[in-house]
């Protein structure tokens, strides 16, 4: 079934694609970039379908089930330092030393009266001592030490469970896997796990103007880069990726790939053909095989945008400009493709620091500027790359991160505090 808008049960996407105007803030030319946000959530419903895999192959997976744990972690109290495992009751006098304990080697005989063992970190803690005083703070004479500064009873084990307790949940339904949660499943026995299928996403360019790489660039042509980082940043967000190629403003080829890409895959990524000298074009085409949404957004780089379904397969129509491509799949097309594979939503993060240059720009859109973020002193601090035309790849290559302006803001003068939103984290 449709997912519909819960404040409008009789809308769907058809219906809205039909007639704009039954909706009272539906504006397509003029859409606010958290508007269309909401909007495309409202028609995404995730794979439902699942596999196994190893863990070693689960990296970037979503996790179709919880994953609960079959086992303590730690399994037993052990040893936090190499020391001398003893009873707080009996410190004071000098201890013997009765035998030691190493890590996957416990010490199982008794430890009588007065005694002690040697105990190295990560070695279990015979049930009848309860304290571990560190190597460093004792003094040893043949069989006997000395402890000098006494811990407080209970001190350096780490308790049976204390990480993870047999039943707990480890990682939900929606978790993408990322390297630290390998190494945890692994520390549980799990060795494999239920993950959603993959996403499959086709994508193709269109323009007469392109030319593909290996081929000799004629007056008035360039090379198809929106190809290129379109594969970037789709192998980046771990989806199936089905390159296309590029395609003429031919109406019969361009129907052709469109309904090919959309019977065989679960999303279809077009770039170009949807500004407006050439949209009626797609929107007679679309409209004939599709419920497609065609807007304007308050936003630069990246107006226009298309979305919609063709049969069962979402379909994003992104600018032809490279930038404005790039800015689009990031803004709209990785959080529905999140979505889609079952992903639990996450906004990525942003926090505020000083820009040093002044920034021109109007009110009423939302522009989203290449920014380099850099270390002055011990401060972070933002600059622009420069030239920030829609057309300007280079502005995209240079930075590390977006500078978001919103709709209110207008010009800024240098020293001014900036929403930043970094490309890369720590993974
Ligand atoms: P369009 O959205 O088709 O009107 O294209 C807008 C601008 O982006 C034009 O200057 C196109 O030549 C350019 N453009 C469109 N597609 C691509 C592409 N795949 N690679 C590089 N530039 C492109
Ligand atoms: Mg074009």
């Amino acid at each position: 079934m449709q997912p519909q808008f819960p404040e409008f049960p009789d809308l769907d996407l058809s219906a809205l694609a039909a007639n704009a105007s039954c909706l009272d803030d539906y504006d397509p030319n003029a859409m606010s970039v958290t508007q269309a946000r909401h909007y495309i959530q409202q028609f995404l419903s995730p794979v439902s379908e699942t596999e196994i895999v190893a863990i070693k192959a689960s990296l970037g997976r979503v996790l179709a089930v919880p994953v609960t744990s079959g086992i303590n972690v730690p399994g037993h109290d052990n040893s936090a330092m190499d020391g001398f495992a003893f009873r707080h009751a009996e410190a004071g006098n000098a201890l013997n030393i009765v035998g030691t304990a190493f890590a996957g080697a416990p010490f199982t005989a008794d430890i009588p009266h007065g005694c002690c063992i040697k105990i190295m970190t990560g070695a279990v803690i015979p049930p009848t001592v309860d304290t571990v005083i560190m190597q460093e703070h004792t003094t040893t004479e043949g069989e006997w030490v000395t402890l000098i500064k006494l811990p407080a009873a209970g001190a350096n084990i780490r308790l049976t469970g204390e990480d993870i307790a047999t039943g707990q949940t480890v990682l939900a339904r929606g978790h993408r896997i990322e390297p630290a949660d390998m190494g945890l499943l692994a520390s549980l026995g799990v060795a494999e796990i239920e993950v959603y299928r993959p996403l499959k996403v086709a994508f193709f360019s269109t323009g007469d103007e392109l030319v593909s790489l290996g081929q000799p660039l004629q007056q008035g042509q360039i090379y198809d880069s929106n190809r290129y980082s379109l594969w970037g940043v789709l192998q980046a967000a771990g989806v199936d990726m089905y390159d296309l190629g590029n395609v003429t403003d031919d109406p019969d080829a361009l129907e052709k790939t469109l309904l090919q890409a959309a019977a065989e895959h679960d999303v279809v990524i077009t770039t170009g053909g949807v500004s407006v000298g050439e949209a009626d074009f797609m929107k007679a085409l679309l409209a004939k095989h599709g419920q497609v949404l065609f807007w304007k957004i308050n936003m630069k780089p990246g107006r226009p945008l298309a979305y919609g379904k063709i049969g069962s397969a979402h379909y994003f129509g992104l600018p032809g400009n490279p930038v404005s491509a790039m800015v689009t799949f990031y803004q709209f097309v990785q959080d529905a493709l999140k979505h889609l594979m079952g992903a639990a939503s996450q906004a990525s993060p942003t926090f505020k620091v000083e820009c040093v240059n002044a920034i021109k720009k109007a009110t009423g859109r939302t522009e989203f500027q290449r920014g380099i973020l850099f270390k002055d002193g011990a401060d972070w601090k933002v600059r622009t790359t420069g030239q920030q035309g829609s057309g300007i790849l280079s502005s995209m290559s240079l930075a590390n991160c977006f500078i978001v302006l919103d709709e209110k803001t207008g010009s800024l003068a240098a020293g001014t505090l900036v929403e930043v939103q970094p490309f890369h984290g720590v993974c």
